[in-house]
């Protein structure tokens, strides 16, 4: 059971007070280097294709693990919503990052559009197209809808979805999209759900424990 916790652009909690915690934290870039000296598993939001160049405003996977970051989120809704991040820039950087020797977590999942108009299991074998199996290839799947809008997929819907993604590639899939405390447990308790992959809730020090501590009680 894997549970990561994605602090988008916000400073986010004090790595110290998160220390000795089964988890991975993707932190803004300004504290990678405290939550890696913390000790905590640390994974950059984003990661750049090539090893360096002139791409303003990127990052590459050499230049991440020299700071003792271990893996990187792909792919997140919010990079393909607002910043053109397409199936094949996102499969670019899951490649090149896993083909450095970082981990990654790659991101994928249908908006509300999509999923009202019947079209989740397309979206989904599209976006899972371009990605090719590996063993530190991890998935996420968040429902664009359930994003920070404390709008969660039932249990049984993410069952579904994790089920569908995992009969197109053969890795652990995390579920993401509003979890918090109260919700975790139903959650995480789905065969085919691997984890989380947090947002909001792992802004705070006390939820985002809390959501760890549900995950280590559900048999592996
Ligand atoms: C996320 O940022 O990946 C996420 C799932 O956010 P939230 O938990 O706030 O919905």
């Amino acid at each position: 059971m894997l549970i990561a916790g994605n602090w988008k652009m916000f400073r986010g909690p004090d790595p110290v007070a998160l220390a000795g915690l089964d988890a991975v934290v993707c932190p803004p870039f300004t504290r990678l280097r405290e939550c890696v000296e913390a000790g905590l598993t640390t994974y950059a939001q984003n990661v750049h294709w090539e090893a360096e160049g002139a791409y303003t405003g990127e990052i590459s996977a050499p230049l991440l693990l020299e700071l003792g970051v271990v893996g990187s989120l792909v792919g997140h809704s919010e990079r393909r919503q607002y910043f053109g991040e397409t199936d094949e820039t996102v499969a670019k950087r899951a490649r090149a990052a896993l083909d450095a020797g970082l981990r990654v977590i790659a991101c994928v999942g249908e908006t509300q559009e999509q999923r009202e108009a019947g079209e989740t299991e397309d979206v989904l074998r599209r976006q899972l197209s371009m990605l090719e199996p590996h063993s530190e290839l991890v998935l996420a799947y968040e429902p664009v809808w359930a994003i920070g809008t404390g709008h969660t997929a039932t249990p049984e819907m993410a069952q579904d979805a994790h089920a569908f993604i995992k009969s197109l590639l053969d890795a652990p899939v995390l579920y993401g999209g509003s979890v918090k405390p109260d919700n975790a447990g139903a959650l995480l308790a789905q065969p085919a759900v691997d984890g989380a992959l947090v947002g909001g809730a792992s802004l705070e020090v006390d939820s985002f424990k809390a959501i760890c501590e549900t995950a280590a009680r559900i048999p592996s």
